[in-house]
């Protein structure tokens, strides 16, 4: 099988590559819903609750608090498969890296054609103004505001991520859509499909070479041309060593 995934990926100049948050987990960045996810450490409201648009709105500090501890890992590094990614678009072979990953670990390997489709925490906005600010000052704002961080038009500020309840961004969702829909080789990893309208992206694949990298079951292993139900690191490890002959 790896034999397999070598000899298209050597062969192809139009790979794009489809992930989630089980591409991070081997930098230390739980996913959701493996069993060390975060939809299992046994919160009293549910994840999906506190990340959603609404909770956010009502209670602003309880948000905060459990974003910046559940969801920012500074010390994060990009692991084997940032790496390899990066290196097969070096090489001219991969097109994109659509994530639904929010960390920027894409970016930090050196991938620069990076569609984030939940969008980034590197990244915050005054809902009012549309004033940007990093996530260095949203802190300083944080821990002046109780909590809360607020503009200087007196508005609070948000990450620039899509919350449950929000709506993706419309152009980042087509140019998803046309990498897929023109792809040779699609590698899908590290995600459970269950997310929409993110899932529903591979459905765009035309092609007949659909790869699916993923430790647990998922509704589409029966509908693709390659499947490696494991850890990202067992296929990802010796593909890099091939390329780095
Ligand atoms: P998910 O938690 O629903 O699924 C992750 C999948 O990855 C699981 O099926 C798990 O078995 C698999 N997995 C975990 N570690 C793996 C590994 N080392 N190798 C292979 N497979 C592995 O995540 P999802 O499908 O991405 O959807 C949930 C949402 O989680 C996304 O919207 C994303 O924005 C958000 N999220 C992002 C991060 C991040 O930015 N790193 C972290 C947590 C959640």
């Amino acid at each position: 099988m790896l034999k397999q995934l070598a000899k298209w990926l050597d062969q192809s100049s139009n790979i794009v590559f489809f992930g989630g948050a089980g591409v991070s987990t081997e930098s230390g960045i739980p996913d959701f819903r493996s069993a060390s996810g975060l939809y299992h450490m046994g919160s009293q409201i549910p994840p999906e609750v506190i990340l959603s648009r609404s909770f956010f709105d009502s209670n602003t500090k309880q948000f905060y608090d459990f974003y910046f501890e559940h969801m920012i890992y500074p010390e994060a590094q990009p692991n084997l498969t940032h790496q390899l990614l990066a290196k097969l678009e070096d090489m001219g072979k991969l097109k994109a890296v659509i994530t639904q990953n929010i960390d920027g670990l894409h970016q930090m390997a050196g991938s620069s054609e990076v569609l984030e489709l939940h969008g980034s925490t590197a990244h915050y906005s005054c809902l009012a103004c549309g004033r940007a600010y990093d996530i260095a000052a949203v802190e300083e704002l944080c821990a002046a505001g109780q909590g809360v961080p607020h503009c200087d038009c007196g508005a609070k500020i948000k990450p620039d991520v899509v919350l449950y309840g929000e709506s993706l961004d419309q152009n980042t969702l087509v140019k998803a859509v046309n990498y897929i829909s023109e792809a040779d080789v699609l590698i899908v990893a590290g995600t459970s499909l269950v997310v929409y309208p993110a899932a529903g992206l591979v459905d765009y694949y035309r092609g007949d070479k659909l790869v699916l990298i993923n430790a647990t079951k998922t509704s589409y292993d029966r509908r693709v041309n390659l499947l490696f139900n494991s850890k990202l690191k067992q296929v990802v490890e010796p593909l890099l060593a091939h390329f780095n002959e």
